[in-house]
């Protein structure tokens, strides 16, 4: 590739919506013929993509920034943390622009001013599934961008804004040139997966020449019809969510649904602003199971928020004993600056929200565990990672990459690739993860 000799240093920092925007300010310098570089020394200039989410991220993401101008001096900061006002300024006054996350064309302009590009950039040159910093065979997808809702524990729609949804003929595109440049697996991706296409009131787009809703059911339909596997994360519980189970069942898409709950209390959850009812959700997940039996569910809750007493926590406990959740993830209230919540009265003291946190994460990993006990002589397709000495590293239908467990084959054969689909027989399990070999028909 022809480069413009000007050559940029980018650190990304934050969850996958994050990589995503940084993954798209990636591709864009490259086709505009700019040298990315793995070091401050040798960079003209480093941009930072930040994380605002809570109070430890904001101070990582200082950290880096204030390390990128001792080392280098020329810094654009991008990301979430470029949106909560003037932070960054104050702390770096020294950076040549701050933006917001997903301003790809912002950050573009900036690097512009103080690096201009050459004339004729040689965009075709880009690979058609544009530059990916997950490896080759998986890549996560944002459909949309900002929330319509007011959770009161969260700032994400102070900092993204209210929902804003891609277009689903630009989605579907985008889909079909990852599978085409090798990506198997599909990681759905926003602030509210669910909610894909309210605020353009299920706008008809196109798609391969016919027309499809800008909706969340249509969307898992058209990209259950590649050839990848498709994974749905960041799923809120609107009552349409139950429309995708039959598309599980069916194989369209993974049978797979990552969709936070956060608490179980009535009282708590109307608190946080969330829907507010457990029973009916218990009921809703028995019918997915019945739907779909070999669904994996994945929760986030959150424990000690303002106001939770003993009761209204062991109410969360028994729901997570009914529920029998697959994998869950667990976090004390953290007072994120600027929630709502925090001006809520009867904040619970620290060492019992980490008292309640040890009893909720201990009764989850036993439930965890003995659901993998049960895949146990089971046979699996999985998808491989990595491959490691002794065999491979992979990951089942019921693992996304980072957050879930993974499947270590056991295996000599040295034709399996990364990214290849392999039949498993399933040895072994602890809370995580699983141990497998090759079967044999
Ligand atoms: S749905 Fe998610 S992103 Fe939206 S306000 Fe609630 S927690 Fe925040």
């Amino acid at each position: 590739m022809s480069q413009n000799n000007h050559k940029i240093g980018f650190i990304s920092l934050g969850c996958p919506k994050a990589t995503v925007d940084s993954e798209q300010i990636l591709t864009q310098l490259r086709a505009e013929g700019y040298e990315l570089v793995p070091d401050y020394d040798s960079a003209d200039l480093v941009v930072v993509n930040t994380c605002g989410f809570i109070d430890d991220a904001v101070e990582e993401s200082l950290d880096t920034i204030g390390e990128a101008l001792q080392e280098n001096g020329k810094v654009i900061v991008t990301g979430c943390l470029g949106a909560k006002g003037d932070v960054v300024q104050s702390a770096h006054p020294q950076v040549l622009a701050v933006t917001g996350p997903h301003a790809t064309t912002e950050v573009l302009e900036h690097i512009h001013t103080h690096l201009p590009p050459a004339h004729n950039p040689y965009e075709s040159l880009i690979p058609p599934g544009g530059l990916k910093l997950t490896p080759r065979h998986y890549a996560y997808m944002k459909i949309s961008e900002g929330c319509n809702h007011r959770c009161s524990f969260c700032i994400i729609p102070s900092m993204r804004g209210d929902l804003v949804s891609r277009p689903i003929g630009e989605v579907m595109q985008e889909a079909e040139n990852l599978v085409s440049a090798g990506v198997r697996e599909l990681l759905v991706v926003s602030q509210d997966t669910s909610a894909y296409g309210v605020d353009t009131r299920y706008r008809t787009g196109f798609w391969g020449g016919k027309p499809i809703k800008t909706r969340f059911k249509e969307l898992a339909e058209a990209m259950g019809d590649l050839d990848a596997w498709v994974r749905l994360h960041y799923v809120y519980p609107y009552p349409h969510v139950d429309e995708v189970i039959p598309l599980m069942a069916d194989g369209k898409v993974l049978p797979y649904l990552d969709i936070p709950l956060q608490h179980a209390n009535h009282d708590i959850l109307k608190a946080m602003k969330r829907p507010a009812n457990a029973e009916n959700m218990l009921r809703r997940i028995e019918n997915w199971r019945e739907i779909c039996p070999d669904i994996t569910l994945r929760s986030t809750f959150i424990v000690g928020f303002p106001g939770e007493t003993e009761t209204q926590f062991e109410e969360l406990l028994d729901f997570i004993k009914d529920a029998r959740l697959d994998r869950v993830g667990a976090f004390v209230y953290s007072p994120v600056e600027g929630a709502v919540a925090n001006n809520l009265p009867n904040h619970v003291a620290l060492d019992i929200q980490e008292e309640r946190l040890e009893r909720f994460m201990e009764l989850q990993a036993a439930i965890s565990a003995d659901k993998l006990q049960d895949k146990i002589g089971k046979r699996l397709t999985v998808l491989v990672d990595e491959l490691a000495e002794d065999g491979v590293i992979a990951r089942s239908k019921a693992d996304a990459p980072e957050i879930d467990g993974t499947v270590f084959v056991h295996t000599d054969d040295d034709s399996i690739r990364e990214g290849d689909f392999i039949e498993v027989e399933v040895l072994a399990a602890d809370e995580h993860d699983l141990w497998a070999q090759l079967s044999h028909n």
